[in-house]
């Protein structure tokens, strides 16, 4: 589903991915999932392209859900794979970048879902810092947007607008929120990055899960 043009929204299993056109290839925010690349090359090839134009990978944050998909992805495309240094520590060690605080039902539907959790380590990881321009849709700033994960970036299309937010904002009830309680590192952090993002007057939103906002200014909270 085409967001803007050369902006397309991937539904993976459990959380969503964004894939982006370009002159010089293809650039992925978030890989899902360990199984959720088939329907990122489902995607590419629907798009009339072929694996190997996949040629740069940005992570928001070493969750399994964001990051599952890196190794097979790199194994069929090569593409460069950039996070900070603290999520491209985790990701070395294929675990996640802080310990989950999940209690009674959460952590029993957490238990049940691990398998789809699960990373392949991998270190081949570029680590990228606040104000760094990675490519796609006239230049990707990185921001850095601690809380949910001690390092989680996020990534604004300063010319159109459109900030990647990974799971460092949460929607419901037709606001953006910081995320919740239980899969947050820092609360504290978290709220002053969600402050963070909003000074950036964003146009379109794009999360890890959920929908896309639009008209994000409305739906921040006021600080
Ligand atoms: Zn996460």
């Amino acid at each position: 589903m085409a967001i803007v043009p050369s902006l397309y929204r991937i539904e993976g299993i459990l959380s969503v991915c964004y894939l982006i056109t370009t002159d010089e290839g293809l650039v992925l925010i978030d890989t899902g999932t360990a199984i959720s690349h088939r329907r990122i090359l489902r995607a590419i090839a629907d798009l009339g392209y072929t694996p190997s134009q996949l040629r740069h990978i940005l992570i928001t944050h070493a969750d399994g859900d964001h990051v599952g998909g890196v190794v097979p992805l790199v194994a069929i495309s090569q593409a460069r794979v950039y996070t900070s240094a603290i999520e491209a520590e985790a990701m070395a060690r294929g675990q996640f970048s802080r310990q989950l605080r999940l209690r009674g039902l959460l952590r029993f539907l957490f238990w049940l879902a691990q398998p789809l959790y699960r990373v392949q380590p991998f270190e081949a990881v570029e680590v990228v810092k606040e104000g760094d321009i990675l490519p796609g849709l006239g230049g990707l700033r990185v921001i850095e947007t601690p809380g949910h994960t001690p390092g989680h970036l996020s990534f604004f299309a300063f010319g159109s607008g459109i900030l990647f937010a990974g799971d460092s904002i949460a929607y419901h009830g037709g606001r953006m929120r910081p995320p919740f309680a239980s899969v947050t590192w820092n609360e504290e952090l978290a709220l002053a990055s969600l402050y963070k993002q909003s000074a950036l007057r964003p146009r379109i939103v794009c999360l890890g899960h959920g929908p896309v906002i639009y008209d994000a200014m409305e739906k921040f909270p006021a600080p």
